[in-house]
């Protein structure tokens, strides 16, 4: 069976995530959130006191780690050595070096090969910076949600995280390998002044006239 597959990418808090989540419980969709698989690696190599800009080094960790993912109840899961990282994975140090591992070769390839398995077994809603460019560009569905740096930053430090979204965006967009950036057949949301019913009613009827129906209707 083939399984469809929404791509929702964007900025840093640009309210992808909460869309996402919306979105995959009204279809009945698996959700995967990427970032926190990135996230995960990142606090990992931290973790091992290995220098997240040394690439050759993070791989030789990544290879002699045992990474399992998978999903339980429409909600994903991603373990390193046993452990999804808990509340460490929004920490300030994981904020400050997500993008540098995510934007190393290795990494990219061990996590979109994870994330394309997901697709033989499910429906997704999956959330990132490369889901429709790269891990799923064939996928019709593709929403490309952004907001003002401004919001982005107030909504993150309204979060009570500590989190250079603007940094982190310029890294995520500069970077050679799958940067972030918007597909050219995705549908462009500005969530600045939306409300996140109003977004996800915007990305429902686009998907209702499309066809997609939640699983199972
Ligand atoms: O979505 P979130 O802000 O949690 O992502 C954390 C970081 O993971 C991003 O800033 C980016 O560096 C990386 N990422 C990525 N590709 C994805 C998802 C996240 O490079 N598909």
């Amino acid at each position: 069976m083939q399984h469809l597959v929404i791509a929702i990418d964007g900025p840093a808090a640009s309210g992808k995530s909460s869309v996402s989540r919306a979105l995959a419980q009204r279809l009945h969709y698996t959700l995967v959130n990427t970032g926190v698989m990135y996230r995960a690696v990142t606090w990992y190599v931290l973790q091992s006191k290995v220098e997240p800009s040394d690439a050759k080094a993070v791989e030789e960790l990544l290879q002699n780690a045992s990474i399992e993912c998978g999903a339980r109840d429409g909600q994903s899961f991603f373990h390193i050595n046993g452990s999804d990282g808990g509340d460490a994975l929004v920490s300030p140090a994981v904020n400050a070096s997500v993008s540098k591992i995510a934007s190393q070769t290795y990494v990219r390839r061990k996590l979109v090969e994870m994330q394309r398995c997901y697709a033989r077994n499910y429906h997704l809603v999956m959330e990132g910076r490369d889901i429709g460019t790269a891990v799923f560009p064939d996928t019709p569905y593709k929403f490309y949600i952004d907001a003002s740096p401004e919001v982005r930053a107030s909504r993150r430090s309204g979060q009570g995280l500590h989190d250079s979204v603007v940094q982190r965006d310029a890294m995520d967009s500069s970077r050679k390998d799958s940067p972030l950036m918007i597909a050219p057949d995705a549908e462009v949301i500005d969530t600045s002044f939306m409300s996140l019913d109003d977004v996800v009613s915007a990305v429902l009827k686009r998907l209702h006239q499309r066809g997609v129906l939640p699983s199972g209707a």
